[in-house]
């Protein structure tokens, strides 16, 4: 941070200056996406390997800690209520533009297709060329006003083109369909496992691939140069510091981000593991730098695992299912943001909220899962929340211009989230892990 802010004071940058500027930080960027595949292919497989009962058992406690801690995390919306930061708060205001993406909840559900891709290799590229197909296409978005930031209409004209053309929502993370490859994964994990001394040697190798990615992750980890230049590099970008004036919403999103991460997920932690869960937080610290600084937490996954497994000593039979599928579907960080800013375009549209649209806002949440683990996914998700409650979608135009910031915030929060139900569901899963070490007679550390 001081890096950038020295800089940006005394050295007047190029727009060009400022891209080679950002180029470390790219390049490390680039290299945790690199692993993302092999990661999840190898830890999916390997864990559904393992006895079926036990992996059935850590897949329902996990699924369940999910929903439960994304609805707390939107009961949080009472904090707005009270609050109310719509009322005589215009700073967030940006002329309305005529977008109208149509994404509805059946969309999402329609997305779930996805879980069962046609072709395993396309399932691991395809959507890489229809986004690369999509931002081609995204002309601006008619009627939009001049106001308008124009990243701001180019990412609008996307999320039309991505809602309108595909009809994909959440299931694609970084050009992956993570959803179609776990699900394969985990069906071709269960008949390895069923296979025996057969089975075996793909089990071994898929382990091999598991550790091997690891130590890659350890390597590309060990260049802290890259994280240095990408906070440096985002600093010198901001180009506006207004935005951190247009506090209403921002303000609101932080303070229920803050309670949620500081005081609900660390109290349900230990009430059920009944340790200290700031020193659990300290562990995952280089993981939520990380979701902070590149906005995703499907990039981040490579650096929550190794937090999660050296820093927190979790069992590696629960990080490699409970993560993948964490930073999948567990997003308590979005739903949450996109709770509050519901209500908040609700107060500045002077549009009364009953008890009923309430309840709405809170299961149109539960569509967050439906965003993938990209930058501004939740943008995407806050359509159908808009339109649930009869709110006007184009008004998603009002929050997009400093999503960016927001989106940095509530990312940390989806992958500790994801950290903690991983502390959780080890602690949940106890006894039939210590039935297995003593069944296969391996140790916890490494049970393969
Ligand atoms: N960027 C978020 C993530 O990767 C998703 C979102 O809320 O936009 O978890």
């Amino acid at each position: 941070i001081s890096l950038g802010l020295v800089v940006r004071e005394y050295a007047s940058l190029s727009h060009l200056d400022k891209q080679y500027f950002g180029f470390p930080g790219e390049i490390l960027m680039r290299m945790l996406k690199l692993v993302i595949l092999p990661l999840i292919i190898s830890s999916m497989i390997t864990v559904a390997a393992l006895d079926s009962e036990v992996s059935g058992k850590i897949g329902l406690r996990a699924v369940i800690y999910y929903f439960s801690t994304t609805i707390i995390a939107v009961v949080l919306i009472i904090l707005v209520m009270t609050i109310k930061p719509g009322v005589s708060q215009t700073a967030d205001h940006i002329d309305r533009a005529g977008t109208t993406p149509d994404v509805t909840t059946v969309d999402t559900l329609l997305d779930l297709i996805n879980m069962f891709p046609e072709n395993l290799v396309q399932a691991c590229f395809q959507q890489y060329k229809t986004k690369r197909k999509e931002l081609e296409l995204a002309k601006p978005v008619t009627n939009t006003t001049t106001t308008m930031p124009p990243l701001t209409t180019a990412i609008m004209a996307a999320v039309q083109n991505i809602t309108k053309d595909y009809k994909l929502v959440g299931s694609y993370s970084d050009g992956i369909n993570v959803l179609g490859l776990i699900v394969f994964c985990v069906a071709f994990g269960l008949v390895i496992g069923k296979m025996g001394e057969k089975g075996r040697i793909l089990l071994e190798f898929f382990d091999a691939l598991n550790e091997a990615t690891m130590k890659l992750v350890q390597l590309i980890m060990y260049m802290p140069v890259g994280i240095l230049f990408l906070i440096a590099a985002k600093i010198i970008e901001v180009e506006d510091w207004e935005i951190f004036r247009k506090m209403g919403l921002y303000m609101v999103t932080v303070l229920s981000l803050a309670i949620h991460s500081v005081v609900c997920l660390p109290l349900i932690y230990f009430i059920i593991v009944r340790k200290n869960p700031f020193t659990f937080t300290l562990g995952m610290a280089q993981a939520l730098v990380t979701a902070l600084m590149i906005s995703s937490s499907s990039a981040t996954l490579p650096v929550t695992f190794r937090c999660a497994e050296e820093n927190n000593q979790i069992d590696k039979r629960i990080t490699r299912f409970v993560l993948p599928v964490g930073a999948t579907i567990n997003m308590d960080g979005t739903a949450l943001y996109e709770a509050v800013a519901a209500i908040f375009i609700a107060q500045l549209n002077d549009y009364p909220l009953d008890v009923g649209q309430i309840v709405t806002i809170i299961t149109a949440t539960v569509a967050s899962i439906g965003a993938a683990g990209v930058p501004n996914a939740g943008l995407v998700t806050m359509v159908i929340v808009l339109t649930a409650v009869g709110l006007p979608a184009s008004d998603v135009t009002l929050i997009v211009a400093v999503d960016w910031l927001r989106d940095r915030f509530r990312t940390m929060i989806n992958v500790l989230g994801d950290a903690y139900g991983a502390g959780i569901v080890q602690k949940l899963s106890k006894r039939e892990l210590e039935r297995m070490d003593l069944v296969s007679d391996v140790d916890v550390a490494n049970p393969f």
